[in-house]
């Protein structure tokens, strides 16, 4: 269960969650967004560097420019 723990933190305010569902963790920061008009990101714990590669893989870049930014390897600044 702990592979799927994702922190989402929020760089305009103090937020700081963590949540063990990726897609929980995905409506919090929606939710975010738009109550507050903040950008907040999301951090894959123990999965980071596998997501990172995962992301390389699908040929995401990680730029709201050329990827989808619902994407699940979607990585914010
Ligand atoms: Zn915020």
């Amino acid at each position: 269960m702990s592979e799927n723990r994702v922190t989402v933190t929020c760089g305009d305010c103090a937020l700081s969650e963590t949540f063990d569902s990726l897609g929980t963790a995905r409506e919090f920061i929606e939710e975010h967004r738009v109550e507050t008009g903040h950008d907040p990101t999301w951090e894959f714990g123990a999965l980071a560097a596998g997501v990172e590669r995962a992301g390389d893989e699908a040929g995401v870049c990680g730029s709201p420019g050329c990827t989808d930014t619902d994407s699940p390897l979607y990585r914010g600044e």
